[in-house]
């Protein structure tokens, strides 16, 4: 059996140091915004170049609390892709703010800078970019727009930690960076967490008060906030696998390149890799007209693919009502019906993906 991720093999590789991290914590019995958390914060917000980083409980939630921020509320409009996981545009409507989606460029699967500009009215004030599969999206179009029309930029880097935008990290480019450690994410725990990244002093502070129900002082409270506090167990696992981010990302790259020399068929489209991006490569995803006989052929060798995502989020029950015209969303319709991801993770050995490839390039 190969599965989507065999997160087995990477906590046997980390075992000691996990298991000591996590002793730590019980040891020291400091479970809610202790010195993990805190570390964590520094460690991430160094990695990034940039002055700050909050832990908090989901990835979410980190989506949440940044638009929130970022001062997002009633009626705003935010512009995002419909191809993405549900979340990204779940706390936009859960704000009482409206999604509204921009179609996407299939190469890359993300947002289609060249068509925001017709979406935006005086009720925009933020996009939310999306790095989907790991891919950086086109920022720098993105950031022009973002400029000229006075509107926040808030990055899903949910798919996407270390990955880089012409030599830049992302989730530094725009006004707010929202990561995940959900367990199959590129950088995890062993159970929810998340992190904002910000410039900003002052939407750092608001998050980092959002956080813990609106207040920076025990008890005093200055804004309608959550409970969502990144864990600091989870803080504590995180920082152990944070140490090889570099070594796992470069391993999930060589895995790329290896389905890429093994996949032969011709009626598959491999993913994009723009030059000047460093892909991460959280997903390896093909798209083919025959992608359902060949996750068939797959299951019938015990290997899993996946599709993400078979309905764009304009279609989901709970957009239904919405205004969204679909006419203008073709290629997210398209690559729904077509996309297939195979299985990615670090330690997926060359034999296996010989295996899946041989598989694929048989299938009928
Ligand atoms: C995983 C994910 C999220 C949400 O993260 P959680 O930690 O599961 O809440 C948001 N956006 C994208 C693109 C994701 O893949």
């Amino acid at each position: 059996m190969i599965q989507m991720v065999d997160l087995q093999r990477q906590y046997k590789l980390l075992k000691a140091e996990i298991d000591a991290a996590i002793q730590e914590v019980l040891d020291n019995t400091q479970f809610i915004l202790g010195p993990k958390v805190s570390q964590l914060e520094e460690k991430i917000a160094a990695y990034h170049g940039i002055s700050h980083a909050i832990g908090v409980a989901n990835g979410t939630d980190a989506l949440l609390l940044a638009l929130r921020g970022c001062g997002i509320g009633q009626g705003d409009e935010v512009i995002t892709t419909p191809f993405t996981f549900i979340a990204t545009a779940e706390v936009i409507a859960e704000l009482n703010a409206v999604p509204v989606f921009v179609d996407i460029v299939p190469g890359t699967f993300n947002i289609d800078p060249q068509k925001i500009e017709e979406k935006i009215t005086d009720k925009t004030k933020a996009i939310i970019p999306v790095h989907l599969y790991g891919h950086p999206a086109d920022m720098e179009p993105i950031l022009s727009i973002g400029k000229k029309y006075n509107l926040k930029i808030i990055e899903d880097c949910a798919q996407a930690f270390g990955a880089e935008y012409k030599g830049q990290k992302v989730g530094t480019f725009g006004d707010c960076g929202c990561f995940s450690f959900f367990p199959s994410k590129n950088l995890a725990c062993y159970g929810d967490g998340g992190m904002v990244v910000a410039h900003n002093d002052d939407i750092a502070r608001t998050v980092r008060m959002l956080r813990n129900h609106g207040g920076s002082v025990k008890y005093h409270h200055e804004l309608l906030g959550y409970n969502s506090r990144l864990d600091e167990i989870q803080a504590a696992i995180v920082a152990v696998k944070l140490r090889r981010i570099e070594e796992f990302n470069e391993s999930r790259r060589k895995n790329a390149d290896m389905y890429r020399v093994h996949i032969t068929r011709d009626d598959i489209i491999l993913p994009g890799e723009e030059p000047d991006c460093r892909h991460v490569y959280h997903q390896f995803t093909i798209r083919s007209d025959r992608r359902d006989s060949i996750a068939q052929a797959l299951k019938d060798h015990d290997i899993a693919s996946a599709i993400y995502y078979p309905i764009p989020l304009h279609r989901q029950v709970v957009f239904a009502d919405s205004e969204t015209e679909t006419d203008d969303l073709k290629i997210s319709e398209q690559c729904s019906r077509d996309v297939l991801s195979l299985p990615m993770f670090p330690e997926l050995t060359e034999m296996e993906i010989r295996q899946i490839c041989k598989v694929i390039n048989h299938a009928s």
